[in-house]
């Protein structure tokens, strides 16, 4: 392997990678960027393929039969996702979140979860592993998914209503299906689920109350998701987005609620209970109430880039430095490299017309 590996200076030959220059930080130990933000979360996206087409994500017009997805010669091996989050966790990350596309088509991973759940902290604690699904392959895999050692799941579903679901993801697929999905995830011994819904004015807004009615005292959360401008082909409106105040006050209306502390500093969502101590939801307000001063957030690419902010517009080939034989320590170098350079915070500046730029998309980068 050695004879392969470049000279550090020659980083800068590689398109998107930042020269490294030989005093970069250690290969491990804690990061902060130029914001004071810590490097606490990976987001990997195992696979940018999807059987739905949520029409605020992967629309048909877009993804259709001449879509190109990646090849999988270009997709990130389980070993190299695993050694890559080894790097991360070296540098600080406790929370690792699976997602795509739809992770669970992604084939046997079961294996990666495995994988990744023998990793530890530098503190020799186990990482936080979570993933985040459609819930079709869920009655299928809850029980192999527990077993390989996934600590928690996030369901998304947009409607209880059956027409207005179908329409949403656009394949046809029923509720009925998903809700068996959390049956199984509990089955399983997931415990509560978080259950994402992305609200969107007018197409599944007037579900809100529904939604948060049917899972209240369940144990499960709601986490009511406001519409974001992710990606070029959404057609993202500001008029669409329904601010995260609404959704609270509209479930008041029927069950008072209260703000609660969060977990854990750099929490996404805004937590609120029930008064009458039945539950809690939550409100993930990333276009009315941005939250980039906390964003504790990286995410590698299915093949293997690495973005520092949901909305960048490219990222570092860490790939591409495992593929010319560096060592762990080089790119240990470069990941802290990246992040302590790292000035995101496209949610609080964002404008009509930042929205309309070209991003990357949602199913290639990771929820
Ligand atoms: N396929 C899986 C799923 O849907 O749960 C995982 C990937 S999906 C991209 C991750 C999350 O991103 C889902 O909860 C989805 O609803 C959310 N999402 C996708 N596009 C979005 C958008 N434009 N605004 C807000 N959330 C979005
Ligand atoms: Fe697929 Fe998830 Fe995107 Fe829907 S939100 S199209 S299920 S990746
Ligand atoms: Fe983080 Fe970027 Fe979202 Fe801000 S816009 S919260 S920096 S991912």
């Amino acid at each position: 392997m050695s004879s392969r590996v470049i000279p550090i200076a020659d980083y800068r030959q590689l398109e998107s990678l930042p020269a490294i220059p030989m005093d970069a930080s250690p290969p491990s130990g804690l990061l902060a960027d130029t914001r004071g933000r810590r490097l606490h979360d990976l987001r990997i996206s195992v696979t940018d393929r999807c059987n739905f087409r949520c029409t605020y994500c992967m629309p048909k017009t877009v993804f259709d039969k001449s879509y190109q997805f990646l090849p999988h010669s270009e997709v990130l091996s389980f070993e190299e996702i695993t050694r890559l989050a080894r790097l991360f966790v070296a540098h600080g990350t406790e929370k690792i979140r699976l997602t795509g596309g739809e992770p669970l088509l992604r084939k046997n991973i079961e294996a990666l979860i495995e994988m990744l759940s023998d990793l530890r902290t530098p503190a020799g604690d186990a990482i936080d592993l979570t993933l985040t699904t459609n819930a079709s392959l869920l009655p299928k895999k809850a029980h192999s998914l527990k077993a390989a050692g996934l600590k928690r799941l996030t369901v998304s579903l947009d409607s209880l209503d059956d027409a207005v679901f179908r329409a949403m993801n656009d394949v046809d697929f029923p509720v009925a299906r998903v809700l068996d999905g959390i049956a199984a995830a509990e089955d399983a011994g997931f415990g509560p689920v978080k259950i994402n819904m992305v609200v969107k004015r007018g197409l599944n807004d007037d579900g809100i109350a529904d939604m948060a009615r049917h899972f209240k005292g369940s144990g499960h959360i709601v986490r009511f998701i406001e519409f974001m401008d992710v990606g070029s082909s959404n057609g993202w409106r500001m008029r669409d987005v329904v601010p995260s105040e609404e959704v609270v006050e509209r479930i008041s209306r029927f069950a008072p609620l209260e703000p609660i502390d969060p977990n854990y500093n750099g929490e996404v969502a805004e937590r609120w209970r029930y008064t009458d101590g039945s539950g809690e939801i939550g409100v993930i307000s990333s276009v009315t109430q941005a939250f980039c001063s906390t964003c504790t957030r990286a995410r590698l690419s299915v093949e293997g880039k690495l973005y520092t902010c949901l909305f960048a517009h490219a990222g570092h080939d860490l790939r591409a430095l495992m593929q010319l034989g560096h060592t762990d320590e080089d790119i240990a170098a470069a990941i802290a490299l990246i992040w302590e350079r790292r000035d995101d915070r496209y949610s609080e500046v964002r404008t009509a017309a930042t929205a309309r730029e070209k991003k990357i998309e949602m199913s290639y980068i990771g929820g």
